[in-house]
């Protein structure tokens, strides 16, 4: 078992000096108080500034016209800036949220140490590239968007096993998991579910689905399903964003496992949080091959470029049922399923001949849980450019219709 944590890092900050160092840290996606490195310690450091930079996308539009980050993303990421600033204000440290470079040098922040998450894809390296040049002082990263970071992985990131059974075995054999910082303590009283960015819906929706429904324990049965919103976790809006950490997730499994029952359900529930591992790392590893057309494999592919096929499949009017009710869904609330992105991914790539890359730049735009290497990687596997041994994943998506939905009941639900 493997997992390292960030609290490796404060102790490293800890040691260099003493508790008189000022701390700027740079807020990436790493939205939580609870399990941080900075958040979670900030009795050791004589103070702490925070800022937010937005990205450079979040008012531009993508050249086939759609906005690169829609409205629904934004709220998202809006709510839970808003919550943080409140937790931040409420500890007596006020977070700054900048909309450009430019105005961040502007500020002349000072301190003793620049703190701030690492991110692995292209834009998010560049845009540290950029940060760290304005300042002159120390810089510190915090490893803390994966369960498994490099330092502690049992294997390189060079020997990181190309085909996700082999990652995972090494890992559930030889890994080990490390405890989070500081594990939140689960909302009193939960409230509905909402999809609402900030780490109190975060901890919310873990208690729904956990402790209260306790549908955790039938997660492997239902997980395929469309209809509602407790088919599966439900987790990754908050992921994304770091409301709350992928280390806090797989320590509340191992609660419920304790507590409540152990089965191939809270299995199946650590072993997509190793799904996601393998695609971070694999950005890692891989760069900014994740995002070219030939993908990590680098093969030539061939795909058509015929705006008006593609804004057909982006509306949903395919004229294919399920592909046209999951893209309604994902218009409608900023959200789609595992089952339906996979189809509609595959109907894009595969029946329609699309360019793979529109179709990932789309869910970018759309999506509330988009996350860089989540969506650019799951789209190159199906495009036969990533990390598959299969060469050619296409669904049949009438066939994967009457096997997940065989009463249409998601599909009316969308098209009627
Ligand atoms: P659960 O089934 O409850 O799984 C728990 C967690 O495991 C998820 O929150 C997620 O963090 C992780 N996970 C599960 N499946 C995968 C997977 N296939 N790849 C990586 N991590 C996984 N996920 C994103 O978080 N952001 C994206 O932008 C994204 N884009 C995708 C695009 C396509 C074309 C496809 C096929 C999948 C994409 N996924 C993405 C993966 C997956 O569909 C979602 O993580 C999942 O549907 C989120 O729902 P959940 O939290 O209820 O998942």
């Amino acid at each position: 078992m493997f997992y390292c944590h960030s609290v490796l890092k404060v102790g490293s900050i800890i040691n260099k000096d003493n508790k008189n160092r000022k701390i700027l840290h740079w807020l990436r996606n790493d939205q939580r108080i609870q399990d941080h490195s900075i958040f979670s310690n900030l009795n050791l450091f004589s103070s702490t500034s925070v800022f937010y930079l937005k990205s450079d996308k979040y008012n531009d539009q993508h050249f086939l016209g759609f906005d690169y980050i829609n409205e629904k993303r934004k709220a998202f990421l809006e709510q839970s800036l808003k919550e943080m600033k409140q937790k931040l204000a409420d500890r007596g440290i006020e977070l700054i949220i900048i909309n450009s470079i430019g105005e961040l040098k502007k500020l002349n922040l000072k301190a003793d140490v620049l703190t701030y998450q690492k991110l692995y894809g292209t834009e998010e390296l560049e845009e540290e590239e950029k940060i760290l040049s304005i300042f002159s002082f120390e810089k510190m990263k915090i490893q803390d968007f994966t369960l498994a970071n490099t330092e502690k992985l049992p294997f390189s990131l060079h020997q990181l096993p190309q085909v996700f059974t082999s990652f995972r075995k090494k890992i559930e054999k030889y890994g080990n998991y490390n405890e989070p910082v500081t594990l939140p303590p689960l909302p009193q009283n939960s409230f509905p579910y909402k999809m609402r960015g900030g780490e109190s819906q975060a901890l919310n929706r873990i208690k729904h689905y956990f402790d209260e429904s306790k549908n955790l324990a039938t997660y492997k049965e239902t997980r395929n399903g469309m209809v509602g919103t407790d088919y599966s976790s439900r987790l990754s809006p908050w992921l994304a964003l770091g409301n709350i950490s992928a280390s806090t997730i797989f320590k509340y499994i191992e609660d419920f496992e304790e507590i409540y029952i152990s089965n191939s359900s809270t299995y199946w529930l650590k072993f997509e949080l190793l799904w996601r591992d393998f695609f971070q790392l694999q950005l890692q590893l891989h760069g900014s091959l994740f995002f070219r057309a030939g993908g990590v494999q680098q093969k030539e592919a061939k795909f058509l470029r015929n705006t008006k096929v593609f804004w057909k499949w982006a509306n949903g009017e395919t004229g294919d049922d399920l592909v046209d009710a999951n893209m309604k869904e994902l218009n409608c609330t900023g959200w789609m399923s595992n089952r339906g992105r996979q189809n509609v991914a595959s109907y894009l790539i595969h029946d329609m001949r699309v360019h793979w890359r529109w179709g990932a730049a789309y869910l970018e735009s759309q999506l509330v849980d988009y996350d860089p290497a989540s969506n650019w990687g799951n789209w190159m596997y199906i495009a036969g450019v990533g990390h598959d041994p299969r060469p050619f994943r296409k669904f049949n998506t009438v066939g994967q219709a009457e096997r997940y939905d065989p009463d249409r009941t998601y599909r009316d639900l969308w098209l009627k």
